[in-house]
């Protein structure tokens, strides 16, 4: 604003020298147009905004100067027709400056009309809201990456609570799979673990569009592995892939899985959609980064829901095993044996158990000790264990008293099951620092489902009921049936 403007005395101005003032200086750019939109008039703010002189736009078209190539359709129609329906329209709009660059405008456009009503000019005022604008798209581009990360948190929070109810390793690899893909949908994965011995690692799983894994890794061709800690490929400026990695222009990450301190597996995600070149390659970087983050949260998550499933796998094969011999316990059978009942039932199929125990056991604890004894019992479990068939089973139901559970077997098969287990454990003497032990022998019983009931007890107690007989009549000897009508163990010599 010049100095001589203002120093005009207000009594010899008139209100369109105002206008005129305000028109010149006015940092809002002014157009006045035809009703055809023909440009008659710009005020000095058009052309700061614009860069564009008077010249470039007095007598043409205004949207033909200023409308951006790319403009917004929807503004573009809601704009005609205002103007078609000599109306008045505010809106916000992107326009094209004499450089070439957008701006963004608050544009306001008036139709003029006179005393008699005819439609004279267009007045056009447009303010500069492209700072405010470059603001908006920033924080709309923060609130996004936030909501992103925010269902990130959510989906992380939830797939560890998935990890931490699964309760057996296949449940768990079901959960893996699927957190994964939906994690990470852009790449493919596989999880493997070593194997016993420790040689290799074995494919356990695998997700994503086309995975083809290799089955089996060596703990050598895997920097992670070697290096014991997780490993990415195609983030940094200087890196070497794996030996185990098919096509080094794919970027990958390895992460090695650890429960209780101890590498037990890895994790292997290749995103397949990043090769050079492809769509993705501008936001490869950066979305890279963040699945890295990602990826690291759920190696550890993954690490602890192992450790924790491997717990939950030992307390409960603890609990349904003898820790002398190994065999399984009472537990074990009666829930086993109760199922294996039902099934056999069902499907109309025979079934028998095997009341089994160690012919005159004490006499090996009071003549040798306990440990002797322990040893014996050791030795019988070895004994039955070889020489049973597929489809029997044989647990140890307490002291020196065994059962087994046969399943699919008639009396006759069960009773030549019985009898190779009793020449197993007689024709395996034990011994003892260098000292050969006495002989041991086993008696043996025989109860069938449906010949002697059908509930568990029922058959149980006909075979332990012929087991007696087997004792009565001299020992190391099977007996298929109960004595008849026997409701209770005769008393033994
Ligand atoms: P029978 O031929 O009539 O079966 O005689 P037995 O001596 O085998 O039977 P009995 O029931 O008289 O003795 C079983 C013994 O087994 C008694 C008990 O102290 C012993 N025993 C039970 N559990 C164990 C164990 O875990 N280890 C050892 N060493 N002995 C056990
Ligand atoms: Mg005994
Ligand atoms: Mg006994």
């Amino acid at each position: 604003m010049c100095a001589k403007d203002i120093m005009a005395p207000a009594a010899e101005v008139s209100e369109a020298f105002f206008a005129e003032l305000v028109m010149r200086h006015s940092s809002d750019g002014v157009i006045i147009c035809a009703p055809d939109c023909s440009v008659v008039w710009v005020n000095p703010g058009f052309g700061l905004q614009t860069g564009h002189a008077p010249e470039d736009i007095l007598g043409r078209m205004c949207p033909d100067v200023l409308r951006a190539a790319d403009s917004d359709p929807e503004t573009t129609r809601k704009i005609e027709t205002a103007l078609s329906e000599r109306r008045e329209i505010r809106i916000d709009t992107a326009i094209q400056g004499k450089s070439g660059a957008l701006l963004w405008v608050d544009l306001r456009v008036t139709p003029v009309f006179d005393v008699t009503g005819r439609h004279t000019y267009f007045i056009a005022i447009m303010r500069d809201i492209t700072e405010r604008k470059l603001l908006e798209g920033q924080n709309e581009e923060m609130r996004h990456a936030e909501a992103l990360r925010q269902s990130e948190r959510q989906l992380l929070a939830l797939t560890s609570e998935w990890l931490y109810s699964a309760k057996s390793f296949a449940e768990l690899l079901m959960v893996i799979k699927r957190a994964m893909h939906t994690l990470i949908p852009e790449a493919d994965g596989a999880l493997y673990i070593y194997d016993t011995p420790r040689s290799m690692l074995g494919l356990v799983t695998s997700w994503g569009t086309a995975p083809n894994f290799a089955q089996h890794i060596l703990p050598d061709d895997c920097w992670a592995l070697r290096r014991g800690r997780a490993y990415s490929y195609g983030l940094k400026p200087i890196e070497f892939a794996c030996d185990h990695v098919d096509n080094p222009d794919t970027p990958y990450f390895c992460l090695p899985i650890i429960a209780h301190g101890e590498t037990i597996g890895l994790m292997h995600i290749v995103f397949d959609g990043f090769e050079e070149g492809g769509v993705m390659r501008h936001m490869r970087a950066e979305t890279l980064r963040n699945r890295w983050d990602i990826s690291l949260i759920c190696a550890e998550q993954i690490s602890l829901a192992v450790a924790n499933v491997r717990l939950r796998q030992e307390l409960q094969e603890q609990s349904v095993r003898d820790p002398l011999t190994g065999l399984h316990n009472r537990r074990w059978f009666s829930e086993h044996a109760a199922r294996e009942i039902m099934l056999a039932e069902r499907e109309g199929k025979p079934l028998a158990l095997i009341a089994l125990d160690i012919d005159h056991f004490k006499q090996f604890n009071d003549r040798f000790g306990h440990d002797v004894g322990d040893l014996v019992l050791k030795d019988v479990a070895a004994a039955l264990t070889r020489s049973i068939s597929n489809a029997a089973h044989v647990c140890r139901l307490g002291g020196e008293e065994f059962v087994v559970l046969c399943r699919d077997q008639t009396e006759q098969q069960a009773l030549e099951q019985a009898e190779n287990l009793r020449l197993a454990v007689a024709e395996s003497t034990p011994v003892l620092k260098g000292q050969t032990l006495p002989p041991v022998t086993i008696s043996a019983g025989i109860g069938v489902l449906g010949r002697d009931g059908r509930a568990l007890e029922d058959i149980l107690k006909a075979a332990d009921l012929a087991l007696y007989r087997a004792k009565a009549e001299g020992r190391n000897r099977v007996v298929l049936h109960p004595s008849p009508g026997a409701a209770t163990a005769p008393a033994l010599p």
